[in-house]
């Protein structure tokens, strides 16, 4: 099972003939003026948010890319960000802003704490040797912690990551991911996993369900 930050399958995408156009010929961009979707590809107009935000939200099932936070879902007066995980401005990394693999459908919460902020120990979702078990577990509280058995190095990668993307700072984020999965406690087994936000909070309630381990292992 794909495991939040949860782990993203993205080479399945790779093939997809507007990421194609995109990864064959994009321009690059050197962090002057405003930053623009709408590039130029091949002597032809492309827009890029409209173009690949479709494959990006398929890629994370209209889940926030950090938070997990579902369903992410396009409004007028609020379009869906899509992040930079590798900041766009001028003094960071400009010549990524086009990059396939530097782009992720995010929430508005994870981008706006994140800002262009960036760290070389932040994990990145979609890297080959990422999983959210290797890194993270929650605790009963509904906080992120890093994983009790992980190495030094790991667990600081997911103290810098907690941090950058807040985490566990946003109060509503705290009491949404305690609300579910106390939800998820009772209504498991649960067979629509990515319709659901937060779905690591489902991967700890192993097989066969038993409410008692779980609930030893998150409230107390
Ligand atoms: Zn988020």
């Amino acid at each position: 099972m794909d495991s939040t930050m949860i782990k993203i399958n993205r080479k399945k995408y790779d093939s997809h003939p507007d990421v194609q156009r995109l990864i064959n010929a994009a321009p690059r961009w050197d962090g002057e003026g405003k930053f623009n979707w709408r590039i130029e590809i091949e002597g032809r107009g492309f827009h890029l948010r409209k173009k690949l935000l479709p494959v990006l939200l398929e890629m994370t099932k209209k889940h926030c890319a950090f938070c997990d936070y579902y369903p992410l879902s396009e409004e007028l007066i609020n379009p869906i960000p899509i992040e930079h995980f590798f900041p766009k401005s001028k003094n960071k990394f400009p010549e990524k802003a086009y990059e396939w693999r530097n782009l992720f459908p995010s929430c508005n919460g994870c981008t706006s704490k994140k800002k262009d902020r960036f760290d070389e120990q932040l994990l990145k979702p979609d890297e080959e040797d990422y999983s959210f078990d290797t890194f993270f577990e929650v605790s009963g509280d509904g906080k992120l912690m890093p994983s009790k058995i992980a190495d030094s190095k790991s667990k600081e990668r997911a103290k810098v990551t907690i941090e950058i993307y807040g985490l566990n700072k946003r109060g509503i984020l705290l009491s949404e991911r305690k609300k579910h999965l106390r939800d998820y406690l009772r209504i498991a087994p649960i067979d629509d996993i990515d319709n659901r936000p937060y779905r690591f909070l489902i991967e700890n309630i192993k097989e066969p369900f038993n409410p008692d381990d779980v609930i030893n292992r998150f409230f107390q």
